[in-house]
């Protein structure tokens, strides 16, 4: 049993019913005889990877995605991909909107600022997981792109069984063109009237 209060998480973009089953569709089409798809329910696009966090760290995370902010963007998912040591299949974009790019560093920003997490070095490369143990996969430009609209982004928790992850979504928030709070240095005393 994980201890009480101890959960693993991270910020996702969810897709909704019609993008969920088009991105599935796709998976179905393109995934290998031994690739294992993602179920239907379970596709999404990370953020940011927070990994095991007690209560502190999520009200911390929490917090942190409440001032993040933005504005709703389509993402033009064009781009069947593989990571070849992680063996993953993926669906993604040709170019990352500005939008999406912007949310993620300023996510990730204030997640490191103010809660010392994560602490991710990668290059961010967002991607749907369309299957799992893919030894090879041939990448390509699809000629009918998914259209996502994105309107909000989530904290998800996630279980590991020996089935598989099991997600549940805890909390939302809106992309509605909120002005985010430039994040300063720690430390530094600043204005926040009229945010
Ligand atoms: P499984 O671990 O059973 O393969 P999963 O990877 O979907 O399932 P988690 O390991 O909980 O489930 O990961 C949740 C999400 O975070 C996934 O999209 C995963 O790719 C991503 N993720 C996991 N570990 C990291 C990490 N160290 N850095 C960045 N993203 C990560
Ligand atoms: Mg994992």
């Amino acid at each position: 049993m994980p201890e009480a209060g101890r959960q693993r998480l991270f910020f996702a973009l969810w897709p909704g019913a019609g993008v969920r089953r088009r991105v599935s569709e796709l998976a179905r089409r393109h995934t290998p005889p031994r690739g294992r798809r993602v179920a239907e329910s379970k596709l999404h696009l990370t953020l940011a990877f927070l990994g095991e966090a007690d209560d502190e760290l999520r009200c911390c995370a929490e917090a942190a995605a409440g001032v993040v902010g933005g504005e709703a963007f389509t993402l033009e998912l064009d781009r069947i991909g593989h990571f070849r040591r992680a063996r993953v299949l993926w669906l993604g974009a040709e170019t990352a909107p500005p939008a999406l790019a912007g949310l993620h560093a300023r996510l990730i920003a204030r997640l490191a600022r103010d809660c010392g997490r994560p602490v991710e070095t990668r290059r961010f490369r967002p991607h749907v997981t369309l299957a799992r143990k893919v030894g090879r996969a041939r990448p390509r430009s699809l000629d009918e792109p998914v259209a996502w609209p994105v309107t909000d982004f989530v904290l998800v928790a996630s279980r590991l069984t020996p089935e598989g992850a099991r997600y549940r979504i805890v909390r939302r928030w809106k992309l509605d063109g909120g002005q985010a709070p430039a994040v300063l240095p720690r430390g530094r005393l600043w204005d926040n009237r009229g945010l």
